[in-house]
């Protein structure tokens, strides 16, 4: 059977070459004749797995001494109420940057334990761009500001970093994350579930600057206490072993294709073949502003929503799947995470144009 081109939004693609060393040491990794699915989380060998991860990562991102690496469960979404609970301290509210529906969650999950100042917001365009900073009314006793630096759903991207200034900054990086080099000293902290652009579900990475372990709600979890997991390199229970693993292979995968400078070239290459197509075309519209345009989620629409099921019926026939748009938003949207090759971006827009030809 062959591969598809898959642009789903998450659980999403992953290299194939990572999947086929994955299946090359599925029975035997290593010579330990077992699979790491089957192996303690305290043997030498997984911990040499997590570690090489966990090194390799802090290599392409460049992250400072200062910072810890968690390897954690519960997803993006488990660290909506987690950043308030971990790092409130004796602050009583937190900023955050509404700009859809990641960051409408976040949001809420934060106002059940603290005052949240919504500093800005772009609903009034239906979440089709990222506020400028000057339209920020940052509270300076705020906590920490929260934003969704990349909006999955709306395909909204922040191409720049907030300046906050001594109040910690919080990204949501979910669906964006090793998309590009990031000056990670910029953050206070910067979390992200894995199944969009690192691994398979299961695994969630957080970096948490120094100063901001040990301020911890006493009611947290201990599983989910920065400073707790720190101390035990994300092993205080059974982490997501063979998330772990699969994430440090792609780790490693990313590394041999020349790192992240490497891989945001060919991310720029991908989204401006996709975006250049949409914008001279009359038959599909993108709903995003353009200079805040992601380069991982292309939300598009087709002139007419009663086309979408054909083209999706058609897309799919031609081995492209995963195409249909968040059922909030409606029409179409290409996840195009580090794992889609430019060849899977140039057989979309050529069975775009086949399509626009046909129906126009
Ligand atoms: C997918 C996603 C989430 C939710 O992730 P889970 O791992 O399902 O909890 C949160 N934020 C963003 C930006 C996402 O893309």
């Amino acid at each position: 059977m062959a591969r598809v081109f898959n642009f789903s939004a998450g659980p999403a693609a992953l290299p194939e070459a990572v999947l086929k060393q994955a299946a090359d040491e599925m029975l035997d990794f290593g010579g330990t004749g077992t699979s790491v699915m089957e192996m303690s989380h305290r043997g030498k060998a997984f911990i040499d797995i997590h570690a090489r991860a966990e090194a390799d990562l802090r290599e392409l991102l460049a992250i400072p001494k200062n910072y810890k690496v968690l390897f954690l469960q519960g997803g993006a979404a488990a660290q909506f109420a987690l950043i308030p609970m971990n790092i409130l301290g004796d602050k009583k509210s937190a900023d955050y940057i509404y700009t859809g529906q990641w960051s409408k969650k976040a949001i809420s999950e934060a106002k059940k334990l603290c005052k949240v100042n919504v500093a800005a917001s772009s609903e009034d365009q239906n979440f089709s761009y990222a506020p400028a900073q000057s339209s920020w009314k940052l509270d300076p006793n705020a906590a920490y500001v929260h934003y969704t630096s990349n909006e999955t759903i709306g395909g909204v991207e922040f191409n720049w970093i907030p300046e906050t200034g001594n109040v910690p900054l919080v990204a949501d990086a979910s669906s964006h994350i090793l998309s590009r080099p990031l000056d990670v000293s910029k953050f206070g902290l910067i979390y992200a579930g894995a199944q969009k652009n690192i691994g398979p579900a299961g695994l969630t990475i957080v970096i948490v600057r120094d100063d901001l372990l040990g301020k911890a709600m006493p009611s947290t979890p201990e599983v989910f206490n920065y400073k707790v997991q720190a101390e035990a390199d994300s092993m205080i229970n059974t982490p997501p072993t063979y998330a772990v693993y699969i994430a440090g292979l792609v780790f490693a995968w990313l590394k041999k294709q020349g790192g992240l400078a490497a891989m945001e070239k060919l991310n720029v290459a991908k989204a401006k073949l996709l975006y250049d197509y949409l914008d001279q075309s009359e038959f599909y519209q993108s709903p995003v502003a353009k200079n805040d345009r992601s380069r991982m989620n292309v939300p598009f629409r087709l002139k007419s929503e009663a086309l979408d099921g054909d083209f999706l019926k058609g897309a799919q026939a031609a081995g492209m799947v995963e195409l249909k748009g968040h059922r909030s938003v409606g029409g179409m949207r290409a996840s195009i995470y580090n794992a889609m090759a430019i060849e899977g971006v140039q057989a979309l827009v050529k069975y775009m144009q086949e399509f626009e030809k046909k129906h126009a």
